[in-house]
């Protein structure tokens, strides 16, 4: 029997914002443990949660994007349980009247058009974080860091609409694009700013009821979420064919040992005793509010994409590229704008740039070297001013020691012989002491012409014009 998967995915994400969700503690990440607290996000009786107006404000920029509809009344909910980084015993989120909902995100996979729907989207505050390790006696105690406790998050829940392990790291992958696009997420899944949890479950192909479905939890790169994923497959459907049931139950991703191991069974949400938040009015937007998010909203990639295409005449590939992160589609048209072909822009971001930035570790927004001054280097290659293989080393000085190609070029003589009565003079005397090889050339042995080029570069100390040394090397010997 042929089975196939139907995976589902929870994607929690801290939003960027300067404060907690219901108080004014920071939410920097590495702060010295327990620092960023207060009375409100450790729970103390009889403080009050005051709503985040930003963090509303990032959900709702992300549900538009997200193509959800965004409904001008939502409810926060206590979700009830007891675990020791979450000092309430209650986490406040979203249940029966979250934010937005029915979206949709389309990407392509191995060539081809997925759309997965999206079920909702939903404001919530994070919980602390317990620390297992790093402390003298952490064999015997858990410590517990509240820091994180409160921060913003969104949880986004996918319809169970994917079908492949694949498939559903590039969904992963493409939504985190899209957050940290839109600001309001970093993206940074080391940090657990961005996590992924899986439902799976599988299903004799053909077959239109789901399979009893397993929730992998705290899947928090896309690797590990496709590992953990095409693992879970394997096992269930080994399972199936050999006449067994799968359980309903939440599974940890062993990445060590490379396999999901059962952590416990599943509550179902009556386990939670949901109940709306007796301390927060519902969160009213107005319908002016939400045009004003969804007009002050950036260009999404997709859409960046086919405008580097179509208005600045980029190949697809280099588009998808360049639109990898808004930053550096950013970076691209600013070089563009400031004269440079696109196409050799594109060459020079995803290749010198890319490589140096990467060797320095840093980002492109910070690059040393800015977009005007890539551009003025471009200019000086397309002016035939110094050859491809000339900038590629001014380009390196330019990176060290933040001067202008310009700049570079005059200090150091770069600039290329491209003078047509000194080329020439450096050609005759080439040809004067190499009489052999013009008689040989003029023969009909061309292959001495490679020689002569060969001397006449080395006669101009490699400064000279190629290819006008090229024309006028042919135009000398067919005199
Ligand atoms: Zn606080």
């Amino acid at each position: 029997m042929e089975f196939e998967a139907v995976i589902g995915l929870e994607i929690h994400a801290q939003l960027l914002t300067a404060s907690k969700m219901f108080c004014g503690c920071s939410t920097a990440f590495g702060a010295e443990p327990n620092t960023h607290i207060c009375s409100v996000c450790i729970g103390l009786p009889g403080a009050l949660p005051v709503l985040n107006r930003a963090a509303v404000d990032f959900a709702i920029r992300a549900a538009l994007a997200l193509g959800c509809t965004v409904h001008e009344r939502s409810i926060f909910a206590r979700k009830n349980y007891f675990y020791p980084d979450l000092p309430k015993g209650y986490q406040i989120s979203q249940y029966e009247a979250p934010i937005a909902t029915d979206g949709v995100l389309e990407f392509s996979s191995g060539g081809e058009l997925r759309r997965v729907r999206i079920t909702r989207l939903h404001m919530e505050e994070d919980a602390g974080k317990s620390l297992h390790d790093g402390f003298v006696d952490s064999d015997r105690k858990t410590y517990v860091d509240y820091n994180r406790g409160g921060v913003p998050l969104i949880e986004i829940v996918s319809e169970p609409d994917l079908r492949s392990a694949p498939d559903a790291a590039e969904f992963f992958s493409r939504l985190r694009a899209i957050l940290v696009w839109l600001g309001v997420n970093d993206g940074n899944m080391e940090e657990g700013s961005l996590r992924c949890d899986a439902n799976v479950s599988v299903r004799p192909r053909g077959q239109a009821a789901l399979g009893t479905k397993a929730e992998v939890k705290n899947l928090n790169s896309f690797r590990f979420l496709q590992k953990a994923l095409e693992y879970e497959i394997d096992r269930q459907i080994e399972l199936l064919a050999e006449g067994g049931r799968v359980v309903q139950e939440t599974r940890l991703w062993d990445a060590a040992a490379g396999r999901t191991i059962s952590m416990r069974s599943k509550e179902a949400a009556h386990d939670y005793r949901y109940f709306p938040e007796p301390d927060l009015p519902p969160v009213l937007v107005d319908a002016e509010r939400i045009a004003r998010i969804r007009a002050a909203t950036p260009e999404l990639p997709d859409a960046r994409r086919r405008r580097f295409v179509e208005t600045l005449g980029l190949p697809d590939y280099d588009a998808g590229l360049l639109t990898q992160s808004r930053s550096l589609a950013d970076y691209a048209e600013a070089v563009v704008q400031a004269g440079a072909p696109a196409k050799a822009a594109s060459n020079w971001i995803m290749g010198e740039l890319a490589r140096i930035l990467k060797e320095h570790r840093v980002d492109i927004a910070s690059s040393p070297v800015s977009p005007e001054r890539l551009a003025g280097l471009i200019a000086l290659v397309e002016q035939g001013t110094i050859s491809g293989s000339m900038a590629k080393g001014v380009f390196e000085k330019m990176y060290a020691t933040n001067r202008t190609a310009d700049a570079i070029v005059a200090a150091e003589g770069l600039a290329q012989i491209d003078d047509e009565p000194q080329i020439s003079g450096l050609i005759a005397r080439v040809l004067a002491a190499h009489p052999d090889a013009v008689a040989q050339y003029r023969g009909g042995k061309t292959a001495t012409f490679g020689f002569l080029v060969g001397k006449v570069m080395k006669a101009a100390a490699g400064k000279a014009n190629p290819a006008r040394v090229n024309e006028l090397l042919k135009r000398a010997l067919e005199a």
